[in-house]
C-alpha cells in the first residue's frame, strides 16, 4: 500500500509519501502561496511519486467534511487570503482517481498521536493545539468524531478567571479561549512574545486558565481518555501544563468518577512526535480512505 499525503499549512505544505503506511520514505516542503501555485506545486510532488493507492490530506481549516455538502474536500470561511472557498480534495481526485481522505491538520495530528505519539494504545483522546491559534482535534474509535462538520472548540467561551477582564483578542468572539490563549493573544495581553514572559508573571495563570476549562469541556464530552498537547504555546512553556492540570483539578471538583480520569500528569501531557505530526496524519486519513 502506497499511500501519499500532505500537511497544508498556513505558511507551507509538507508532501510526504509511505510505503507502509506508517514510515515517511520521502519529503517534499513547499511554501504557501497562492491557490493556484500551491495546489500546482503539491500535484508535481504527488505526480513525482505515482503511482500510489491512496492520498491523504490534512489542512488548515475551516474545512468542508460532510460528503454530503457541496463544500466537501475545501478550504472554506477561511481569513487566509485568497484561500476561502478553495477546492482541495476534489481536485486531487479528480487528477489521481484513488481514494482521498480529507480532514483538518489539527485532526491529522491528533490521529497520528493516538497511533504512534503520546496517546499511542488509546482508540479515544483528543488533541489541543495552542500557538498562533487554539484548536481541537477529538479522536474516538480511532476515527475524527465528526458530524455537521469539525470541532471548532478554540472558539469556546470560558468561565472567566476572578479578577481577569482583559477583552481578547478573537475577532469573532473577543474572549474566547483563542482570543484569551492563542500565541498572539499572549503577545497582546503582556506587550511580548510568549517566550519572553517570565514563569512568575500573572499572565500565565490567565492563560492556561482558559486552556484548563476547554479541558473541563472536553472531559465533559465523556470521550477522551487522555488530551494531548501542541503548538508553539503548549511546549515552549514549560510551566503551562502544570498550571492547567491544577486548575482543570479545581474546575471539575469531586464531581463524577475521578478514578476515571486517573493521574492529571497522565490525562493532561505534551505531543511526542511534534513537526512529523501533520504529515503523518495525513498518511494516516488516505490509509483511513483507503480502508473504507
Ligand atoms: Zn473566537
Amino acid at each position: 500500500m502506497r499511500i501519499v499525503g500532505v500537511e497544508l499549512g498556513g505558511t507551507k505544505c509538507i508532501c510526504v509519501v509511505s510505503q507502509d503506511g506508517a514510515t515517511i520514505a520521502e519529503e517534499r516542503r513547499i511554501p504557501t502561496t497562492d491557490p493556484v501555485t500551491t495546489m500546482a506545486a503539491i500535484e508535481d510532488a504527488f505526480d513525482a511519486w505515482r503511482p500510489f493507492d491512496a492520498i491523504g490530506i490534512a489542512s488548515f481549516g475551516p474545512v468542508g467534511i460532510d460528503p454530503a455538502v457541496a463544500t466537501y474536500g475545501y478550504i472554506t470561511a477561511t481569513t487566509k487570503p485568497g484561500w476561502a472557498n478553495t477546492d482541495v480534495a476534489g481536485r486531487l481526485l479528480d487528477r489521481y482517481g484513488v481514494p482521498v481522505g480529507f480532514h483538518t491538520d489539527v485532526v491529522g495530528a491528533g490521529l497520528a498521536e493516538g497511533e504512534w505519539g503520546a496517546a499511542k494504545g488509546l482508540a479515544d483522546h483528543a488533541y489541543i493545539t495552542v500557538g498562533t491559534g487554539v484548536g481541537v482535534g477529538l479522536i474516538a474509535s480511532h476515527r475524527p468524531v465528526v458530524g455537521m462538520t469539525h470541532p471548532e472548540l478554540g472558539h469556546l467561551r470560558p468561565v472567566r478567571m476572578t479578577g481577569d477582564d482583559w477583552p481578547g483578542i478573537c475577532s469573532f468572539h473577543g474572549d474566547c479561549v483563542e482570543g484569551l490563549a492563542s500565541g498572539p493573544a499572549v503577545k497582546a495581553r503582556a506587550g511580548m512574545p510568549a517566550n519572553e514572559i517570565a514563569e512568575d508573571s500573572p499572565v500565565w495563570p490567565q492563560v492556561a486558565h482558559p486552556i484548563a476549562q476547554l479541558c473541563h469541556a472536553l472531559v465533559m464530552t465523556g470521550i477522551p481518555r487522555r488530551i494531548v498537547f501542541g503548538g508553539g504555546v503548549a511546549l515552549g512553556v514549560p510551566w503551562l501544563l502544570p498550571m492547567v492540570r491544577h486548575m482543570l483539578d479545581a474546575s471539575i471538583g469531586s464531581y463524577g468518577d475521578r478514578s476515571l480520569l486517573g493521574d492529571l500528569d497522565d490525562y493532561i501531557v505534551p505531543a511526542t512526535l511534534l513537526g512529523e505530526a501533520g504529515p503523518r496524519g495525513a498518511i494516516l486519513l488516505g490509509q483511513q480512505a483507503l480502508a473504507e
